[in-house]
């Protein structure tokens, strides 16, 4: 058997979406940038499901800039409000996704750009009395970019108040929601935002596809130019299956988010009890076990063991997919840059982050801690 616990990397494509993918790729050729009646099926299924998304979230179609995912759509946020908006300065935080910290960091380099990072309370929360003084502390035009939910540790900003107070000192805002969207109700009515990254394949929608959130107050350029499409925003020729995919499952997570939340928080609670019960002394980083932490992140820190510096490959070889930090492109983990900003990094114990869908089941769960117990032995029954 196999358990696979890392969700937050990746979700598992949802069969609907699957079939909705292979109507598409079977039987729509048309480029949709042609004018013949194949070309404008296809523009048309691309249109349907940018109407989809945007009714889900309570704004003009317009607002939806499809992408090639969460990072295209920070590093285009980020720098379309550099470059076309006359941002000079940008706050934000340590503990964001790579894609907010390289693009940022590049942004400044670039642009001599004054970049600030927000302070992190004990409890890996942000400081939003220190981003209050931040926001005060400047007169220069400045843009906040700071994640919904941490992709590791679980810890949200609440958006209404992050988007009151960007409002009230005239700031641009930027939140990275790869890790909610899907999973938490979003209406833009009542939140007044300027953009907002998602990534469909964190919601069991296909990988390499996602939107970018523009407000429609704001002129931007595209990021990538070439042919007219996405409204001049990004041109390229439209991944059509990948965009019909990502709208198949954007409608599923909200037509059933309630039970799905229900469900998963239930995986959630049985992994954390048992693991308190398996394994002495397990902590949980940013208090993830929380109920108003990200419902599908737990991130454990095990007490000190002589496995610890191997945990996640161990687990592995037990059958149990999980991740200790944010998996690279080449595959290895480097240790954990969240946990280290937010100061849970404990070079002697090992923290592994477990991540649960929709699709996760009580007999995962069990497998998975099965496995723990046995990986996390007392140290004289290890052999
Ligand atoms: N932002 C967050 C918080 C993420 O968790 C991820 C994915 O790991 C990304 C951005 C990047 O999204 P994508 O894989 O679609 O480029």
């Amino acid at each position: 058997m196999h358990a696979y616990l890392d969700n937050a990397a990746t979700t598992p494509v949802a069969p609907e979406v699957v079939k909705a993918m292979m109507d598409v790729y079977t039987t729509v050729h048309g480029n949709p940038s042609s004018t013949h009646a194949p070309g404008r099926k296809a523009k048309a299924l691309i249109e349907t499901s940018r109407r989809t998304i945007a009714s889900l979230l309570g704004v003009p179609p317009r607002t939806i800039c499809f992408t090639s995912g969460g990072t295209e759509a920070d590093n285009h946020a980020i720098k379309a409000a550099v470059s076309c908006l006359g941002v000079k300065r940008i706050i934000t935080s340590a503990a964001e996704h790579s894609a907010v910290i390289k693009a940022t960091q590049q942004a400044s380099d670039r642009h001599q750009l004054e970049l600030v990072h927000v302070q992190h309370q004990e409890d890996g929360q942000v400081d939003m009395g220190h981003l209050a003084e931040l926001l005060a502390g400047s007169e220069k035009r400045t843009l906040v970019s700071l994640m919904h939910a941490n992709n590791e540790v679980g810890v949200m900003v609440n958006l209404a108040r992050l988007s009151a107070l960007c409002r009230d000192h005239g700031a641009l805002l930027h939140s990275d929601t790869v890790q909610t969207m899907g999973h938490y109700p979003l209406d833009l009515n009542a939140v007044d935002v300027d953009f907002l990254a998602c990534s469909a394949h964190k919601l069991h929608g296909p990988k390499g596809t996602g939107f970018l959130y523009v407000n429609p107050k704001l002129r931007i350029d595209g990021m990538i130019v070439g042919g007219g499409q996405e409204r001049m925003l990004r041109g390229g020729t439209e991944n059509v299956a990948g965009i019909v995919g990502l709208a198949e499952a954007f409608a599923a997570a909200f037509e059933h988010m309630a039970e799905h939340e229900a469900h998963v928080r239930a995986m959630k609670a049985r992994m954390v009890q048992g693991l308190r019960e398996r394994v002495p002394g397990v902590v949980f980083n940013g208090d993830s076990d929380k109920e108003d932490r990200l419902y599908t992140v737990l991130n454990v820190q095990f007490p000190e063991h002589p496995n610890g510096g191997m945990a996640v490959f161990l687990l592995d070889l037990e059958g149990v997919a999980c991740s200790g930090g944010s998996a690279c492109s080449s595959g290895a983990t480097l240790g954990s840059h969240v946990l280290r900003a937010l100061q849970f990094h404990d070079p002697n114990k090992a923290s592994v982050r477990f991540s649960f869908s929709r699709y996760t089941s009580e007999a995962d769960i069990d497998f998975a801690l099965d496995a723990a117990q046995k990986v996390f032995a007392p140290a004289e029954e290890v052999v």
